[in-house]
């Protein structure tokens, strides 16, 4: 049966050096539970270490975890990594971090923590992970393509790191899945302003780099499982899956 899904698909968690250390991952599960949702993807800035322990936490609560990621390209623009399996996400990862400089400062940008289902820091990201990597957008696409993920531009309507803000336009055959708002715009408005776009999925997401603001802009799908390809048809607007508008 096709049935409602409410989902955030763009959660930070602690790692992410912008994000607020209280994210942890028993944290953002049980806000996702609070918030009624139904399945999170958890999105650190080119970085994952935090996924398999949100997931753990999930365990037996209803809630689904898609593992993710917010990869930056070259052209400093933010794309999700959406996958359903964890060991999918594992290439993109070695890609992205094999083309991520830098070593991070924390008391510039934050810190990064590692942290497990038992809310003990197994360690702390040396990395950059709020820089860019070398890698292009389209390479970035194609990579989570061939890793069986779903690729979606991030927070479109925001002129840092969106691709409209970024680039002024969406490249031509640049095989997106999907494009992403937050709530300070919501779908309507995205499609009322954006007819040129009108060939693409939508989806309204948190982005939450705080706690309470997991479940703030959601998605609601109409899928008959919280899976990967089940999201795809929903993009695809194909075999009665659909995203609500
Ligand atoms: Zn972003
Ligand atoms: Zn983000």
């Amino acid at each position: 049966m096709i049935r409602e899904f409410r989902c955030d698909f763009h959660v930070h968690t602690c790692l992410s050096p912008c994000a607020d250390l209280d994210m942890y991952p028993r944290a953002v599960v049980s806000m996702a539970l609070a918030r009624r949702l139904d399945i999170i993807a958890v999105c650190d800035h080119n970085a994952s270490e935090n996924v398999p322990y949100v997931i753990k936490c999930a365990v037996g609560t209803g809630l689904t975890v898609f593992p993710g990621m917010e990869v930056t390209s070259c052209e400093e623009v933010h794309v999700l990594a959406l996958f359903d399996k964890l060991e999918n996400l594992g290439p993109l990862q070695d890609l992205v971090y094999r083309h991520l400089p830098g070593t991070n400062d924390e008391n510039v940008f934050g810190c990064q923590a590692v942290v497990n289902e038992h809310d003990e820091v197994e360690g702390l990201s040396e990395r950059l992970l709020i820089g860019a990597t070398a890698l292009p957008l389209e390479r970035i696409v194609d990579a989570i393509h061939a890793a069986g993920g779903l690729a979606v531009a991030a927070h479109i309507n925001r002129e840092a790191f969106g691709i409209l803000g970024q680039l002024g336009f969406i490249p031509e055959g640049l095989p997106l899945d999907a494009l992403e708002v937050n709530r300070r715009m919501g779908l309507a408005e995205a499609r009322r302003r954006h007819p040129e776009l009108a060939r693409f999925a939508f989806i309204e997401s948190s982005d939450s780099h705080i706690i309470t603001d997991i479940g703030t802009g959601i998605t609601r799908a109409m899928l008959k499982e919280p899976t990967l390809a089940e999201l795809k048809l929903a993009f695809e607007k194909r075999d009665g899956r659909c995203i609500l508008e």
